[in-house]
């Protein structure tokens, strides 16, 4: 401790290596009242380790006490808004978990036979039918992980379509304003990214996609409202032209949030949709934890969607592997089963008129944040915003300031970072999602934050430039720490 007095509340927590001390358990057993085996003989030499290097020995409370100390530090949706946007990371109410905890759901095994599994199967079915009737699309698979996992799937079944249809194409358009995960995925699927320019107001336009959809173009691949929070105001019209020339119109439905109850994306012409349930439907997200991300289809795609499919038979629910033009499985098992568990929770404890007043709150307060924020900040774009704003770092840039060094200082006043950088289409962009979740109270506090930065921004730039000050670890060297991350410890020397 560097000759400082040892301070019993320090709120800078050593590693646990720092903590050993020789010979210290964190455990107490009897003494053997059978003959010691000899751990090599039983269990093979190869298979045991003569003494593990720099195993750290602590005491049983102190392993306890070192977790939970670390697991304070963590900032989480319990403790404080996440304005972070395209996210929705949005407070789950605590009676999604109640339920995903169930006894029965909870210890549910996915080798259980079908006789035994219909009360999952049956949760299974009242998702895709719920999912199917918020999007206003034909069917559902419950199969992919992830996001991302579900824009790989989708892709996947507009190949097969073409492909049945004698030609798969070549090219996926994909607007300049789109999630980084969308290029990937279409490379992924085996096609050409094309990239849509947007216009000054952050939509495509009709007359950009005429000169661009051609017999080369399988799909369009478009976030609606996309990731400056704008609705694509002409995707209906955007729809037909696609479908005129046989392509087909994918729809990125991480922005859900901002239509749940109020519009169908199957009513605007899509297709095909992912939507992510650890965003819009309950699940908190981003602590590592699984995700879903469903795809849903209008009746064309249906054929092709991955096995085995959930039927309704005569003596209950069941599992089709029958079905020759599907794409195969995505997954294993059956997707994330307790993912879908909250969600289902979720949407019948709402009801329809609940989603919906929940995406009008949404609404309400993204369009809230971005007008107390438009006289210190730059909006990225004139046109009406939905559950999102966002605004460009350029007044800030005048004195030096970029949005990396307003989002550090943001940590000194409590709040989790905004999304930083994104979308690409905005210079320095602050991306902004307070969810319906949040209170009044909250977003002023928020904002209040944001205003007092703006100002510090004029009066002390460099204050702003060398945040943050009252966290634990201050402003970090992110180039060093990504080309030469250290992530083994070791013994400080002469130890
Ligand atoms: C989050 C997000 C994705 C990716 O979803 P994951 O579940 O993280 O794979 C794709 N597109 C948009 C617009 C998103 O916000």
């Amino acid at each position: 401790m560097n000759g400082k007095a040892r301070t019993h509340i320090s709120q800078n927590e050593p590693l646990l290596f720092e903590l050993s001390s020789p010979g210290k358990r964190a455990y107490q057993l009897p003494p053997l009242d059978v003959p010691a085996a000899d751990p090599q003989a039983v269990l093979g030499r190869e298979r045991v380790r003569p003494e593990i290097e720099n195993f750290p020995e602590v005491s049983e409370v102190e392993v306890l006490r070192h977790f939970t100390r670390l697991a304070s530090w963590n900032y989480a949706i319990d403790l404080g808004m996440y304005p972070l946007g395209s996210c929705t990371m949005k407070y789950n109410p605590r009676i999604n978990e109640a339920v995903a905890n169930l006894e029965g759901l909870l210890w549910a095994h996915p080798y259980q036979p079908e006789s035994l599994s219909q009360g999952c199967l049956e949760i299974m079915a009242a998702l895709e039918a719920a999912l199917a009737e918020i999007t206003g699309m034909d069917a559902v698979t419950l199969q992919p992980a992830a996001g991302a996992h579900g824009e790989l799937t989708g892709l996947f079944l507009i190949r097969a379509l073409l492909a049945s249809r004698g030609n798969p194409r070549k090219k996926i358009l994909v607007p300049d304003s789109a999630h980084g995960t969308n290029p990937a995925s279409v490379t992924m699927a085996g096609y050409v990214v094309e990239n849509v320019p947007s216009c000054e107001r952050g939509m495509m336009e009709l007359a950009t996609l005429e000169r661009m959809v051609n017999e080369d173009v399988a799909a369009l691949m478009v976030t609606n409202p996309n990731t400056l929070g704008v609705f694509e105001q002409e995707i209906t019209r955007i729809a037909a032209l696609l479908h005129e020339r046989g392509a087909l119109l994918y729809m990125d439905g991480a922005n859900m949030n901002a239509l749940a109850g109020i519009a169908r994306p199957g009513d605007f012409g899509v297709d095909v949709l992912h939507l992510n349930l650890h965003k819009t439907f309950s699940t908190p997200h981003g602590g590592g934890g699984p995700g879903s991300g469903p795809v849903a289809v209008k009746r064309l795609l249906e054929p092709f969607l991955p096995v085995p499919r959930l039927v309704r038979r005569q003596d209950g629910w069941a599992l089709d592997y029958d079905r020759p033009q599907s794409i195969g499985r995505m997954r294993s098992f059956y997707g994330n089963f307790g993912v879908m568990v909250r969600a289902l929770a979720y949407i019948m404890a709402h009801g329809g008129d609940g989603l919906r007043k929940a995406t009008l709150d949404a609404l309400l307060n993204a369009a809230y944040v971005r007008k107390r924020l438009e006289s210190y900040y730059e909006p990225a774009t004139p046109a009406p915003t939905l559950h999102e704003c966002v605004f460009s770092d350029a007044r800030q840039a005048r004195h030096g300031v970029r949005t990396g060094d307003i989002a550090k200082r943001l940590m000194d006043y409590g709040f989790h970072p905004y999304t930083v950088s994104f979308p690409l289409i905005v210079r320095g962009a602050l991306m902004i999602e307070p969810t319906e979740t949040e209170s009044k109270l909250e977003l002023d506090r928020f904002v209040e934050a944001m205003v007092c930065i703006a100002r510090e921004v004029e009066e002390d730039p460099e204050l702003v430039r060398t945040a943050p000050h009252h966290t634990r670890v201050s402003r970090v060297d992110e180039a060093l720490a990504a080309r030469r991350p250290v992530v083994r410890w070791r013994p400080p020397c002469g130890k």
